[in-house]
C-alpha cells in the first residue's frame, strides 16, 4: 500500500500505522473515533420515560441527571440543555456579554464556541493555542493583551476597535484541562469574565478538581460522539447560586411560577433537555468512571506504542491533571513536510478513523475579518495534530 517506501513522508505514515495497528489489532471494517456505549440501565431508564409517559421537557430524570452532574463534577449547580452549544449561549449571556461586545476564544477549537459568541450578538477575538495542552496560550496572550487592551474603568478595552473585552473562554481539547491556573490568574488582572468550554472533558480533572469549576460558568456537551452522550444535550455548570437560577430561568423559557397562568418575564430559550434524553444521561452517567478507567488504559498503550515513532509525540494529559482521554492524539514533527494528508490517507484507508483538527476558526468565511492574534501555534498544529480511534470499547471491560 505504500507505493512511495522511499519517501519519508509515507515512511512517517507507515511506522504510524504500525503502532496504531499494535494497539488496535488487525482490522477488516473501519474503527470509528469515537462510539457511544450503552451497556448498563439506559434500557430501563429509557423505558420508563416511555411507560410512564414522561418524555418531555419535564420529569423526574431531568432533576435527577442535574444532581448526578453536580455531584460527579463537584460544581453546585448543574442545569442541563438541549446541546452544549446551548448550554455556551447561556454562558456569555450570564458573563454579561453584551451587543458589540468581544469575547477571546481560541482559534482552535469546535465552530460551537465561535457561534455561541456571534448569538451573544459579540464578537469572536481568535487567541493563540500552545502545543502542550492544545489549550489557549496564556503567555502569547498576555503578551497579546498587553498590545491590543487597555484597562479602563475596570473593564478591558481593544484599543483599534474601542469594544469591550467582557470575557475569555478556554477550551480543554479532546479532554485535556487547559492552562487553568495561569489562565484564570490572566482573566483576573484584565477584568475577564472566565468561561470553560469544558463540552470534551466530562470527567478530566485540573489539580484534583473536576474542569468546569474554575470558570465562573461553564458548559458541557452530551453530542453522540462525547464521552458521555444523551442523544444530544449539554449542561452549563456554576459555582454561583444566583446564576444558577438565572440558567434554569433563561433555559426554559423564562416561565415565572404560576398555578396555570403562563406569564415570561423576559426573552427566553427553549433550551430544555428532554426527560428521554435525561433519562439516557442518567444510566451512561453511572458508568462513567468504567469508561473513563478503559479510556485511560487505551491512552497507555498508544503511548507506549508511540514512543519508539521518532518525532511522533503522543499528547499526554498535562502535569498537574488527570485528562478523561476523549480523543487520543498524536502530534506529527514540526519539519514534517506537509505529511498529515498521507498519514490521514494510509490511516483511514487501513480502517483506523483518523481526523486532523478543526479547520480553525479565522479561516471560516463568517469569522475572517474577526479581531485575533498572531495564530502561529494554532497555525503549526492545525497541519500536526492526528486524532485516533478512542472508544471506551477498544479496551476490555476490567473484570469486576
Ligand atoms: C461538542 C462541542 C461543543 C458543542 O456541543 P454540541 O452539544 O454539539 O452543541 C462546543 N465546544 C466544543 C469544544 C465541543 O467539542
Amino acid at each position: 500500500m505504500l507505493a512511495r517506501g522511499s519517501d519519508p513522508k509515507s515512511e512517517l505514515a507507515g511506522h504510524i500505522l504500525t503502532a496504531v495497528r499494535s494497539v488496535l489489532g488487525g482490522t477488516s471494517s473501519l474503527i470509528p473515533l469515537h462510539e457511544p456505549e450503552f451497556g448498563g440501565a439506559e434500557w430501563t431508564f429509557v423505558k420508563d420515560c416511555l411507560d410512564t409517559g414522561w418524555v418531555s421537557s419535564v420529569g423526574g430524570y431531568v432533576d435527577r441527571f442535574e444532581r448526578d452532574l453536580a455531584a460527579f463534577t463537584g460544581v453546585s449547580h448543574a442545569i442541563v440543555t438541549a446541546n452544549g452549544t446551548a448550554a455556551l449561549h447561556i454562558c456569555l449571556i450570564l458573563a454579561g456579554v453584551k451587543a458589540g461586545d468581544e469575547v477571546l476564544a481560541p482559534a482552535l477549537t469546535f465552530v460551537g464556541t465561535a457561534n455561541a459568541i456571534a448569538y451573544a450578538s459579540a464578537t469572536p477575538h481568535f487567541v493563540d493555542s500552545e502545543s502542550r495542552t492544545l489549550g489557549v496560550d496564556a503567555e502569547r496572550l498576555e503578551a497579546h493583551l498587553s498590545q491590543v487592551a487597555i484597562l479602563k474603568g475596570g473593564r478591558c478595552v481593544n484599543r483599534s476597535t474601542g469594544a469591550t473585552i467582557r470575557a475569555l473562554v478556554v477550551m480543554h481539547a479532546f479532554g485535556h484541562p487547559c492552562d487553568l491556573d495561569a489562565l484564570s490568574a490572566l482573566a483576573d488582572r484584565w477584568k475577564l469574565v472566565l468561561i470553560e468550554d469544558a463540552a470534551e472533558s466530562l470527567g478530566s480533572l485540573h489539580n484534583g478538581v473536576h474542569t468546569g469549576n474554575v470558570g465562573r460558568v461553564s458548559a458541557l456537551s452530551f453530542n453522540g460522539n462525547k464521552i458521555l452522550t444523551t442523544g444530544g444535550g449539554g449542561a452549563l455548570l456554576t459555582n454561583d447560586p444566583e446564576l444558577g437560577r438565572r440558567a434554569k430561568h433563561l433555559t426554559t423559557t423564562a416561565r415565572v411560577a404560576d398555578r396555570w397562568n403562563f406569564r415570561h418575564d423576559e426573552v427566553g430559550y427553549n433550551y430544555r433537555l428532554p426527560n428521554l434524553n435525561a433519562a439516557l444521561g442518567c444510566a451512561q452517567l453511572e458508568r462513567l468512571p468504567n469508561m473513563l478507567a478503559r479510556k485511560r488504559l487505551l491512552a497507555e498503550r498508544y503511548a507506549a506504542a508511540f514512543e519508539t515513532v521518532p518525532g511522533v509525540e503522543f499528547l499526554r494529559e498535562p502535569a498537574g491533571s488527570a485528562s478523561n482521554y476523549w480523543l487520543n492524539t498524536i502530534l506529527l514533527p514540526e519539519d514534517h513536510d506537509d505529511a498529515l494528508g498521507d498519514v490521514l490517507e494510509t490511516l483511514n484507508a487501513s480502517g483506523y478513523m483518523s481526523r486532523p483538527v478543526w479547520t480553525l476558526m479565522h479561516l471560516l468565511p463568517m469569522y475572517v475579518a474577526c479581531p485575533r492574534a498572531d495564530l502561529a501555534g494554532s497555525e503549526s498544529l492545525a497541519t500536526r495534530v492526528v486524532n485516533l480511534p478512542s472508544s471506551p470499547r477498544l479496551v476490555d471491560a476490567p473484570a469486576s
